[in-house]
């Protein structure tokens, strides 16, 4: 998997242009029953990815966290939601609540989450490609193209059953 990590900046730029051409069709017809097609091609990929082996996201995009996940994490260390952004949040240009550094504070050497069961909505839903309307984020997901290795499969997948 590290040789494969290594290799998704490049792979992801060389496809960047046809993606974006692929996306932007897309957006404009997309088909009545993308979400159930986006669901099975979501669920072949990941029946084949591991995520404990990779970890890329966790260790290169921290996720944002809103006020519930704030008040859920504290809560689950025992903390006043306060202390918590305190000591390890940091707000972004975009006013976000983010983690204070990558990779992400709560991950493991082993890969595995140490909050797992109240982790941040935003770990929860990524990498999206589960998503409804999974068209309308499509700059969001050429972007994670070159992060997550699952997703690059998804849109090379998806050139091919969709088009
Ligand atoms: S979601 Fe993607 S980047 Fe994150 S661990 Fe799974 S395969 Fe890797
Ligand atoms: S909270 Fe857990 S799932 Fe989310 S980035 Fe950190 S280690 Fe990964």
């Amino acid at each position: 998997m590290d040789e494969i990590i290594r290799a998704l900046p490049e792979k992801a730029k060389d496809k960047h242009k046809e993606n974006k051409k692929f996306f932007s069709v897309l957006r404009k017809k997309p088909p009545k029953d993308l979400d159930s097609r986006m669901q099975e091609i979501h669920e072949e990929e990941f029946s084949r990815t591991n995520c404990l082996t990779c970890a890329n996201c966790c260790k290169t995009t921290g996720p944002l966290f809103t006020h519930k996940d704030i008040e859920r994490i504290a809560k689950h260390f025992r903390m006043k939601p306060g202390k918590f952004i305190e000591e390890f949040l940091r707000v972004d240009e975009d006013n976000d609540n983010v983690l204070q550094e990558v990779p992400c504070t709560f991950l493991g050497a082993d890969n595995y989450c140490s909050i797992y069961e109240v982790r941040p909505k935003a770990c929860r839903e990524y990498p999206h490609t589960d998503r409804r309307d999974f068209h309308k984020i499509a700059n969001l997901t050429l972007k994670n193209t070159a992060i997550c290795p699952a997703v690059y499969n998804i849109v090379e997948e998806m050139k091919v059953k969709l088009k």
